[in-house]
């Protein structure tokens, strides 16, 4: 787990895609877009499977890894924060993922809080770490797992809270769920796990 945040991680195997290789998925996509329906003759949508399939890889650019991840801010802990209840909560961070049963996105906000150990992340670099999560296949729960371990990993977090909220298209879009319903997640590490107190205050910061 040391390396993710700065390497391509090459557990999906052919992301680098040959021109040989790209016109082979370009041609599969232009048969299941067709085959749904769509007319891929006009002007408008010749180009829609090359697009689509830029689309899909852009929004998995997560397995691609992170390098400015890694770049932390120093540590500048404001006086008087030094005890286990001074937790830093950012957010909403906004993030789009794909969800693996279906392929479609899922989409929402994220609040991240942690109690710092040795290095204070900024906002951009949890915005990164979230996003190096989301932008992958994945499922709601695990995503949010991953950010919390990923904070651990990558700043020495002392503890992590992460709450998701996300709508999912898999179900929003073919009308299985009412429009506008949320589904929220809730993770918890180190202190958040043994303090109530330290919860419900990030709870109360994050509704
Ligand atoms: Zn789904």
């Amino acid at each position: 787990m040391s390396n993710i945040f700065e390497l391509p991680s090459h557990e999906e195997p052919g992301r680098d895609w040959t021109a040989t290789e790209r016109e082979r998925l370009e041609r599969h996509a232009a048969e299941i877009l067709a085959a749904l329906g769509l007319d891929l003759e006009t002007p408008g949508t010749r180009d829609t499977p090359r697009r689509f399939l830029q689309a899909l890889y852009d929004a998995t650019a997560g397995y691609d890894g992170d390098a400015k991840l890694r770049t932390l801010f120093p540590a500048e802990r404001p006086e008087g924060v030094e005890g286990r209840h001074a937790q830093i909560v950012e957010g909403p961070i906004g993030f789009y993922a794909l969800c693996e049963h279906h392929a479609l996105p899922f989409h929402g906000r994220a609040h991240v809080g942690y109690v710092a150990g040795d290095d204070i992340l900024g906002i951009s670099k949890l915005t990164r770490l979230v996003r190096l999560y989301a932008r992958r296949f994945t499922v709601q729960e695990r995503l949010a797992e991953e950010i919390a371990d990923g904070l651990v990993e990558l700043a020495g977090a002392r503890g992590v809270a992460v709450r998701l909220e996300a709508a999912h298209m898999c179900t929003a879009m073919r009308g299985v769920e009412e429009d506008g319903s949320l589904t929220v997640t809730t993770v918890w590490r180190g202190f958040y796990d043994e303090d109530p107190t330290l919860r419900s205050e990030f709870l109360t910061l994050t509704r």
